[in-house]
């Protein structure tokens, strides 16, 4: 199936008890049981709801996933992988990446033991060398946000996997319409679905996707012990978000390309950070991962641009 028909179907299956097409939004905590017990596999809505359910299975499948959990939002999700960690366990992630999760990591998580290292993963010897014994996870933002650098997924894989480090793959800025890091060896995909996932700027919410069945249920007992998950409404609206990413991501891309090239030529601004273009350092493996370049442009202004 083509991906822009996959995004329209993905998770839609007409509800079981109306048979309405699209899933009805299910706002409710609590569901009857016929005996203590017994129930029709919703019991209390922080460990299931079926808008919710649809969602997941639908994040999934945009992602080539067998397994999907969505959050409360995109930090939410993030704060998930990093409770599967321990005291004393060290995880290597990028210098430039979205400032919330560095927040999370310097400010939530070293007190509570966990050692984060910080290079330049589009280097691929440096996080090779950052590993240790302790090293329980490898966490990569492509492209980041803001400086639009790019790492070669595959190639960190190839560190991660024969020493059983999990890799996790914050995969907001290229959405699943332009890159699918589990179909090039990574174990977790983190998306903060506030963004184009959603795509109507009228939700928060994050989302993480696996194959892996164990890594599914550690991730899903997180989800409902910390109780970080989104509400039925915006699960729906995410449903609806989901549906038009293709025909979204594709105006993205032509008008990024437009935007880049009319900032990169203006007097006024200095260097432009796109992976479009043919000069910029991670272009040929955004090229090789990456079906486009995406509408993410981040650029300097000239001194003297800047009016007092
Ligand atoms: C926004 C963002 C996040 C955080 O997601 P929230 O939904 O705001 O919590 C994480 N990573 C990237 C790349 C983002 O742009």
């Amino acid at each position: 199936m083509k991906s822009a028909t996959k995004f329209i179907h993905a998770g839609a299956h007409p509800d079981p008890s109306t048979g309405a097409i699209m899933t009805p939004v299910y706002q409710t905590s609590t569901y009857v049981q016929e005996a203590p017990g017994v129930n029709k596999g919703f019991e209390y809505a922080r460990s299931q709801n079926p808008t919710r359910k649809a969602l997941e299975e639908a994040l999934a499948v945009i992602e080539n996933g067998k397994f999907g959990l969505a959050f409360s939002s995109g930090v939410a999700a993030t704060d998930a992988v990093i409770k599967l960690l321990a005291p004393g366990d060290e995880v290597v992630c990028a210098n430039d990446m979205y400032g919330g999760t560095y927040r999370l990591f310097t400010k939530v998580f070293e007190r509570f033991g966990i050692v984060f290292k910080y290079v330049d993963t589009t280097d691929v010897k440096s996080v090779a060398a950052a590993v240790t014994e302790k090293t329980k996870l490898v966490w990569l933002e492509t492209p980041t946000n803001p400086l639009m650098n790019v790492t070669d997924i595959a190639a960190v894989a190839a560190i991660t996997r024969p020493k059983n480090i999990l890799l996790a793959v914050d995969n907001t800025f290229a959405s699943p319409a332009l890159q699918n890091p589990l179909d090039l060896g990574a174990d977790i995909v983190m998306h903060s679905v506030t963004k184009y996932l959603g795509g109507h700027s009228d939700v928060i919410q994050g989302a993480l996707i696996m194959n892996d069945a164990d890594l599914r249920e550690k991730l899903y007992f997180i989800q409902k012990s910390c109780g970080a998950v989104p509400g039925p409404m915006d699960c729906f609206l995410v449903l609806r978000g989901i549906k038009t990413l293709g025909v979204r991501m594709k105006a993205h891309c032509e008008n990024g390309a437009k935007i880049a090239h009319w900032l990169r030529n203006h007097p006024k601004v200095g260097k432009v950070y796109w992976p479009g273009f043919e000069d910029h350092p991670g272009y040929a493996v955004a090229k090789k991962q990456m079906k486009g370049f995406g509408g993410m442009i981040s650029f300097e202004l000239k001194n003297d641009s800047v009016e007092e």
